[in-house]
């Protein structure tokens, strides 16, 4: 098809040949500003090489674009009352598979098939850190991953430390990818709009982590600790947490060998800090 679906008219026309309702509770608010797509594509270093695995098609605003732009698309829609769209718009293209699943139940590693496969995803709010948390804990090996989230989530995303935004989001991204903020997206680029502004994160994956725990899940439950009371001193979120064996003095002598005092803020570490700090503690 030569219309654009980001075009508001084709969006309606389509709400109506297919009696579609937007529901709120998948987050459906749907692209209609080409140039989001074309930033999206570009900014993502998508070619002609590239399998690109879309989250939450929609009506294909994304879709359609990375059809023209990829070797193939396989998208993962949940939203059953999509298909019949999706399949009458894109069908006919040899390069577009199509899977009504949840993304959360879907094992994308019998989709992944090449080195040069993406993530792309414009994803619902309310799920943004379950997604992002298990693409990124599986390890699948992609490329890169490309989001377009809530903007207050973005900046958590790409914070690094001893910046207001910083927290557990920010170390896990920053453990497994380096991340950065390709444009940020005003509501009127979506219909419905929705209430708050979003921006789309690029995600490029790292071959191995940036630092290497002894432990990592000892290395993850220290990055909780500390963040689950933000406001607490380092020692207090590591011995309140409950997830260590250690007493408090023994957390206070791991943290004073280290060279940390007790009473710095958990913000002001990096994830070589935590590293270093999770390694002690996963020692004794
Ligand atoms: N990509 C389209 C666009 O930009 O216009 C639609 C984006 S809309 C914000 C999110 C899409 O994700 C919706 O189509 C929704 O039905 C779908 N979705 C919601 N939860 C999902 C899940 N768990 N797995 C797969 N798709 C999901």
């Amino acid at each position: 098809m030569t219309d654009r679906v980001t075009n508001p008219k084709i969006v309606k026309e389509l709400c109506e040949r297919y009696g579609f309702r937007f529901k709120k509770g998948l987050g459906q608010n749907f692209l209609i500003d080409e140039s989001v797509v074309e930033d999206t594509i570009v900014g993502t270093g998508i070619t002609r090489n590239t399998s690109v695995i879309e989250i939450g098609p929609g009506f294909g605003s994304l879709t359609q674009s990375l059809l023209e732009a990829a070797k193939d698309v396989t998208a993962i829609e949940l939203d059953s009352n999509l298909i019949p769209v999706l399949t009458d718009l894109f069908g006919s293209a040899e390069n577009f598979h199509l899977i009504n699943a949840d993304v959360l139940k879907t094992d994308l590693n019998q989709i992944i098939q090449n080195e040069d496969t993406v993530v792309v995803a414009n994803l619902p709010y309310y799920i943004t850190t379950p997604i992002v948390s298990a693409l990124l804990e599986k390890r699948y090996p992609l490329k890169s991953i490309t989001v377009m989230v809530q903007k207050e989530v973005a900046k958590r995303m790409v914070a690094t430390c001893r910046e207001k935004d910083y927290g557990a989001l920010s170390c896990m991204v920053d453990y497994y990818t380096n991340a950065s903020i390709l444009r940020d997206v005003k509501p009127h680029c979506f219909t419905p709009q929705p209430s708050v502004d979003s921006s789309i994160v690029l995600m490029k994956l790292l071959k191995t982590p940036k630092v290497n725990p002894k432990d990592e899940a000892v290395y993850f439950k220290t990055v909780k600790a500390v963040f689950l009371q933000r406001r607490k001193t380092l020692l207090n979120g590591l011995s309140n947490s409950g997830f260590f064996s250690q007493t408090k003095e023994e957390i206070t002598s791991i943290l004073e060998e280290l060279g940390y005092s007790p009473t710095v803020r958990g913000e002001t570490l990096s994830i070589q800090d935590f590293c270093r700090i999770s390694d002690q503690l996963s020692q004794r």
